[in-house]
């Protein structure tokens, strides 16, 4: 590493995001530090990159201390999907919690930038449509997605805490539903369900009536605000809405899979998992007028690039 070189941190680097995120920043000549327990990632992930000298992989949980040194800190760990989350509750809790604690104590420790994934399920099952970052939002507290909403409103409570406390330089994202290649593919989130249904010619598992909404963006225009955010002006902490505002039903979205994939697969209805969010649309204002960014791929076009990846791995 020369010393004007970035020395950046990537909690939970070997999955979906953070792969890409480990790729994008590799490629612009950083030196990145991946950490993960591999509970949902894996090493193949990133295996296309271990080759580049620049890349260091430790296996660690982040809810227990992690003495490194860096100057840059993504702090992605954490299962994402709601069947990987509901797993094991109690650790999607302590790895939101316990892990921006740590990964904070690293930050005031190194006096890293460090910005946290936060999601648009800190907006619950909203009231408000579309949800600007000021929208408090409407959470179960102790439902079955509670651990992982919950954990997430907690730490962004914890950076903002330790912003006003200790002048951490915090940056916080709010990321709506993200989807592409790298997408676990039994991970139960619905483009990667219905994208391997569709290509198995296996029936397509619509929840409830299909009339639900979800906004979609492709992982490339998430990355590429994830790192804008990273390096945007100091005092702007966010939190900031990172999403594509294009929304769809759940039943548009089978049936668009269903044309791209030429697909023989009938579609089919079972009943809607407790707690599950009627609508989602992200408002963006905030990211336009603040990172200068806005998503360029389509649902089309961002589809294919992902039935592609699919079609090369099954
Ligand atoms: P993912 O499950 O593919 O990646 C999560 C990564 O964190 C995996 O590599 C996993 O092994 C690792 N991890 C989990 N617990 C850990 C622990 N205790 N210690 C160390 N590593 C751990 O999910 P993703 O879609 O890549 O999501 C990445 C981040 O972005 C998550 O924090 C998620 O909440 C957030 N996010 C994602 C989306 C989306 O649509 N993909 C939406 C909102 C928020
Ligand atoms: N969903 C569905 N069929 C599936 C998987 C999910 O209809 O096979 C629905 C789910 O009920 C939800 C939406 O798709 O309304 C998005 O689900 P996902 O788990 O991808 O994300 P989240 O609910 O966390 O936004």
């Amino acid at each position: 590493m020369s010393f004007n070189q970035n020395k950046i941190l990537i909690t939970g680097g070997a999955g979906f995001l953070g792969s890409h995120l480990t790729e994008k920043l590799l490629s612009q000549g950083n030196d990145v530090l991946v950490v993960d327990n591999f509970f949902t990632g894996t090493k193949q992930n990133l295996a296309h990159l271990l080759g580049n000298t620049n890349l260091e992989v430790i296996r660690h949980d982040v809810t227990l201390p992690l003495y490194v040194e860096v100057n840059q800190i993504y702090n992605l760990a954490c299962p994402a999907s709601p069947v990987h989350y509901q797993f094991d509750p109690v650790q999607t809790t302590k790895t939101s919690v316990h892990g921006a604690i740590n990964m904070l104590g690293l930050a005031k420790r190194t006096r890293a930038r460090i910005l946290q994934a936060s999601t648009s399920e800190v907006y619950g099952d909203p009231e408000v449509h579309p949800q600007p970052e000021s929208y408090w939002g409407k959470v179960n507290p102790i439902g079955i997605r509670s651990c992982y909403d919950e954990g997430k409103r907690c730490a962004e409570t914890l950076f903002f805490d330790y912003h006003r406390q200790h002048q951490t330089d915090i940056k916080v994202v709010r990321i709506f539903n993200t989807y592409g290649p790298r997408m676990h593919p039994n991970d139960g989130r619905v483009v990667s369900n219905f994208i391997v249904q569709a290509l198995q010619d296996k029936d397509i598992t619509i929840y409830g009536d299909g009339s639900q909404t979800r906004s979609f963006c492709y992982v490339d225009d998430l990355i590429d605000a994830m790192i804008k955010t990273m390096n945007s002006e100091k005092g702007f902490t966010g939190p900031v809405n990172i999403g594509n505002p294009d929304e769809f039903t759940m039943l548009q979205l089978a049936e668009m899979v269903l044309k791209l994939s030429n697909s023989k697969s009938k579609i089919i209805y079972q009943p809607l998992p407790s707690d599950d969010p009627k609508q989602r649309q992200p408002n963006i204002d905030l990211a336009k007028t603040k990172l200068g960014w806005r998503p360029k791929v389509n649902l089309e076009d961002g589809l294919k690039e992902t039935i592609a990846y699919f079609k090369r791995m099954i």
